[in-house]
């Protein structure tokens, strides 16, 4: 099973690697670049290289890249939207360039607006940027807390937009634990397990679910509030952790925490967490 964190590209792409490396890394997440800005720094030849190089030197795979902050795929905001999309195909550009397996994506927000209208509006979006960008990467939907206007909060929205993608192939899921108990997936009992499944399978299938978000919730269920919290110690608790993480349509998954990290200890704590409820 691969697991790993989310880890910051201060320093460059290379220091990526080895920050994943020291914290016991066999999987990682980075952003490509600030994830609240809207400039781009081109990348390093050399420090790409490098990146490439100890990724496979350290066995550390797949690599997720998480799209920038602002970019909005269902806004309303006709502006907004198009740079939305010039700025999806530059994250999709730079995971490419690193040699990344995975773009994760959320949906996006229009807060006031039709579901439907976002899903065509998402979708619209996703089929321009594929269209500007030849795929060799997979991009991943993440499903979202379902915050003021977020999209992807239940799976079958997930899927209304696979449904409408021109080239749905190259298209999966990242399921993230955080969001998915503050919508309404409750994972803390063996029959909440098995039912997630079983949505995941009924709707986009379980086999395009390539990656999971693993965070714990520090907000109630269901609350639609979108807070990470450490492993076992937030509203879903060790159990629900322990349930999830043996499933077996969860067990194989790429693992990404996205927990916080308030001090030093706060990522080594998290991986012996989830390795003893893995007893690994
Ligand atoms: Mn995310
Ligand atoms: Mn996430
Ligand atoms: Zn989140």
């Amino acid at each position: 099973m691969r697991i790993g964190f989310h880890v910051s590209i201060s320093g460059g792409f290379s220091l990526a690697v080895q920050r994943a490396y020291e914290s016991g890394c066999t999987t990682m997440q980075i952003f490509s670049r600030n994830p609240r800005g809207w400039t781009v720094k081109p990348m390093d030849q050399a420090d790409v290289a490098e990146f490439k190089r100890l990724r496979e030197q350290w066995d550390i795979g797949p690599v997720f890249v998480h799209t920038n902050y602002l970019i909005n795929l269902a806004s309303k905001k006709p502006d907004l939207y198009a740079k939305s999309i010039e700025q999806f195909v530059i994250d999709l550009e730079r995971t490419e360039k690193l040699g990344a397996e995975y773009l994760v994506t959320h949906l996006g927000s229009a807060s006031g607006q039709e579901e439907e209208w976002m899903i065509e509006q998402v979708a619209a979006a996703l089929n321009m940027a594929m269209k500007l960008h030849p795929l060799k990467a997979t991009i991943l939907l993440e499903n979202t807390a379902g915050e003021k206007g977020d999209m992807g909060y239940r799976l079958e929205q997930v899927r209304q937009v696979m449904d409408r993608l021109k080239d749905p192939s190259k298209v999966g899921l990242c399921y993230d634990t955080c969001h998915g108990f503050a919508a309404g997936y409750d994972i803390r009992t063996k029959q909440g397990v098995d039912a997630l499944a079983g949505v995941i399978e009924g709707t986009v299938g379980l086999d395009r679910l390539r990656g999971v978000h693993l965070n714990d919730c520090l907000r109630d269920f269901d609350s639609r509030v979108d807070r990470h919290w450490h492993i076992g110690e937030g509203k879903i608790g060790e159990e629900g952790f322990r349930l999830f993480l043996n499933h077996p349509a969860f067990r194989d998954v790429p693992k990404i925490m996205e927990t916080p990290k308030e001090t030093e200890e706060d990522d080594p704590k998290n991986l012996r967490v989830v390795k003893k409820l893995m007893k690994m």
